[in-house]
């Protein structure tokens, strides 16, 4: 009798830690491992950019081609350049969250500093070939980051900045300079939102392309208080520009589209 209770009480805890180890599978498992291992990702990242370096030509050409919606004033005569974000845009950040899962560890600033100064980064399949066309036209490259610099250390303002810059010549990233890369906080006023940071590269360059892989990379006022519905209108009015001069990478692992979602998640499942 005591062996049969044993018994019920062993397959009973069993399925308790089965149970528990399926309902504690990390949310980002399958959209690290569709970044790291998928062709498909890969062909992805190669088509938006080899879509995008296919434009250029008829962006320098025409002098009324600005993609940026910052862009005010009489910019024809203004030189070109193109923005770029770094992060699942020019370098790839999966091993990042491939260690967070190996540790079984949520999302830690701390730690994300500490990837960003090791200065490992792979590229993204795609871009630096796109950056080596820009540059051969003499397209000015910017990259405007959400890496960001520390407030208020005057001896090592942006650790980062250099740590970045460091990293993208280890992959041949030409002509990488501390003046051509925004970041977040590198000056008081510059948060998170990268308008103001577009507008600054726009202010004396005329803006050819924005590539980026967050409606935040091409678009002010998608991150807070805004809904999925609003984000996709937002898309559409903007149709013309996707593929042309706005070409977005997939990243299915983070994003502002993760913040539209407020709580449940499941809410926001559509069936049939
Ligand atoms: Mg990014």
């Amino acid at each position: 009798m005591n062996g049969m209770k044993e018994t019920v009480l062993g397959i009973g805890l069993l399925f308790a830690i089965l149970f528990s180890s399926c309902a504690a599978q990390p949310p980002n498992l399958y959209s690290t491992l569709w970044v790291q291992t998928a062709a498909e990702y890969r062909a992805e990242a190669l088509e938006t950019y080899s879509a995008a370096a296919s434009r250029l030509d008829a962006a320098l050409a025409d002098p009324s081609w600005t993609a940026a919606l910052e862009q005010t004033g009489g910019y024809s005569g203004l030189p070109p350049a193109v923005i770029l974000d770094i992060d699942e845009t020019v370098l790839d950040n999966a091993p990042f969250q491939g260690r967070l899962l190996l540790d079984n560890a949520p999302f830690d600033p701390v730690r994300w500093d500490a990837w960003v100064a090791m200065e490992k980064a792979e590229a993204i399949p795609g871009a630096l070939a796109f950056v080596k066309a820009a540059i051969q036209r003499d397209i000015a490259v910017f990259y405007i980051t959400n890496r960001a610099c520390a407030v208020g250390d005057g001896n090592n303002p942006c650790p980062q900045e250099a740590q970045t810059i460091r990293n993208l010549r280890r992959l041949g990233f030409p002509d990488v300079s501390p003046d051509r890369m925004l970041l977040k906080r590198e000056k008081q006023e510059w948060g998170s939102e990268k308008e103001n940071r577009r507008a600054a590269a726009a202010a004396d360059h005329r803006i050819l392309m924005l590539i980026g892989d967050d409606l935040g990379d091409f678009l002010p006022g998608v991150k807070n208080g805004i809904g999925p519905d609003q984000r996709k209108d937002l898309v559409d009015r903007h149709r013309d520009r996707w593929g042309r001069m706005w070409f977005i990478l997939p990243n299915p692992i983070y994003g502002s589209w993760e913040r539209a979602l407020t709580e449940p998640k499941m809410g926001h499942v559509r069936g049939f």
